[in-house]
């Protein structure tokens, strides 16, 4: 089954942005085109919806990507320091999203990049060695100087998930809606595998604008999700991931273990 086959099955959203998936602190306002994951306004039209979408379709370094088997190892570290967080979930007319309270980071190469949100794709947008997975969640964090950097995390088909057991009693239905819940807290590293094995290339936002700068960092190890929990998602929102991007010759650092704090 080919990638294309698989997401076919989309709904179409058109629903002004509360923000741009990654972009919270980008500034992007009321005047960014409408963009789904079908159709006209689907992924191959994305760089033609607007101006300020045009790396979406001229850029080279377009994240998601496929994730071959064999990369190179790296001397690179990357280390955790999440903390929890109260519950607040958007549904933002593109996907689930989870905010973060300030305070939680990650350390890239000793440069500290602050969690932002994390939030959702079904199918997951990166693939291995050509297969996806059930879904795939993006934790987004911002570093002082404003460069991105994106831990992806593979979901699979599998046993009940706790942590999103937790995220799921709450998830917003409607477009625009958010779910706060009094006495509710989460803590993110709860949906992080425990092998922090990563694979590190430099990509971009997988939703426009596509901006590119973007330092991804894909968990090797899926954690799993049952299949009731994946339905669960679907439901309000079936295909959001954009296909995969070409590699045009970027390189892969492989990381064999990320520690926690
Ligand atoms: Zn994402």
């Amino acid at each position: 089954m080919t990638r294309n086959t698989v997401v076919m099955r989309v709904i179409v959203v058109c629903a002004a942005l509360v923000a741009p998936i990654g972009l919270t602190a980008q500034g992007h306002g009321a005047a960014d085109a409408h963009w789904s994951y079908v159709g006209a306004e689907g992924p191959t039209h994305w760089g033609d919806l607007s101006p300020a979408y045009g790396q979406c379709g001229t850029g080279s370094l377009q994240s998601p990507i496929d994730i071959p088997r064999n990369v190179a190892l790296s001397t690179t570290s990357i280390a955790f320091h999440y903390r929890s967080t109260p519950l607040e979930l958007i549904n933002n007319g593109h996907t689930i999203q989870a905010n973060y309270a300030p305070g939680s980071y990650i350390l890239l190469d000793d440069e500290r990049y602050e969690l932002l949100q994390f939030h959702f794709h079904g199918l997951s947008e990166h693939t291995v060695a050509g297969r996806p997975f059930a879904m795939e969640a993006h934790f987004v964090h911002k570093s002082a100087s404003g460069r991105l950097a994106v831990v992806g995390v593979f979901l699979k088909q599998g046993s009940t998930n706790p942590f999103l057991g937790g995220l799921w009693d709450h998830l917003p239905q409607e477009a625009h809606q958010k779910e706060a819940p009094t006495g509710v807290s989460i803590h993110g590293i709860d949906l992080l595998p425990e092998d922090r094995s990563l694979i590190q290339y430099s990509g971009s936002l997988t939703t426009p604008p596509c901006s590119e700068g973007v330092y991804w960092n894909v968990l090797q190890t899926p954690v799993e999700i049952s299949e009731a929990q994946v339905a669960s998602f679907t439901a309000i929102f079936h295909g959001n991931a954009r296909p995969v991007q070409p590699l045009n010759g970027r390189a892969f650092n492989q990381v064999t273990a990320g520690s926690i704090h």
